[in-house]
């Protein structure tokens, strides 16, 4: 089985592809984590990702789909599947990446997109703190300090990350709105497109997910 990731910054995409890959016994493929360890590794692609990281441009999409392509094209990929995560970001790749795949006689089963209203995003993220000493996590909502503005295990002062404010978090979720819609409307035309309910508890987001999966097996 092939799997997709899809969700906005704060979805919780993170914690349900790590239960998604151990269900199915799934490869993840991450394609923030590759870039870094093709960089690394000082792979053919990742010194070609390297000159574009270090001159602060974007890596452009044939050096990403060539790292993607290279990963696919393993042995465990083949024997189990793959769950793709931060990747494709546009059309353009997804139609890419569905080149490579057709030439390797595979194809994508399920594009999962859990999907959360802008609102619920902006709560959630805008309302992460960190330690300014030791880095523990805290939510002003979800899992605030005992003490106001305080580290409940060092005492260290809480600090908002400037990727965290609202104007920051509003632009984000603008550029991510931006460049997905489209593929959303790729991927449903497909008809693999399966949305996900992201407002309910990780658990039961998980158990969504999980049924959908197995209706596609
Ligand atoms: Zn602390």
């Amino acid at each position: 089985m092939n799997v997709i990731l899809l969700g906005p910054p704060g979805a919780g995409k993170g914690t349900q592809a790590e239960g998604i890959v151990k269900e199915f016994g799934l490869v993840h493929i991450s394609t923030g984590d590759m870039l870094r360890a093709a960089v690394k590794n000082q792979t053919e692609m990742g010194l070609k990702a390297q000159e574009y990281m270090t001159a602060g441009a974007l890596v452009p999409d044939e050096v990403v789909i060539g790292i993607v392509r290279d990963r696919i094209a393993e042995p465990d990929v083949a024997d189990k599947g793959f769950l793709l995560d931060g990747f494709p970001r546009t059309v353009n790749q997804a139609e890419e990446l569905d080149k490579v795949l057709s030439s390797m006689d595979k194809s994508i089963d399920a594009v999962i997109n859990i999907v959360v209203a802008d609102e619920e995003l902006l709560s959630r993220l805008t309302g992460r703190r960190i330690c300014k000493s030791c880095q523990k996590p805290y939510h002003v909502m979800f899992k605030p300090p005992k003490a106001d503005g305080v580290c409940d295990d060092c005492g260290g002062e809480l600090y908002q990350r400037a990727d965290d404010t609202v104007e920051t978090v509003k632009n984000r979720l603008d550029v991510y709105h931006n460049q997905t819609a489209p593929l959303i409307g790729y991927y449903k035309n497909q008809g693999v497109l399966v949305d996900i309910d992201g407002t309910k508890t990780v658990g039961e987001v998980f158990t969504d997910i999980e049924n959908a999966l197995k209706a596609k097996v």
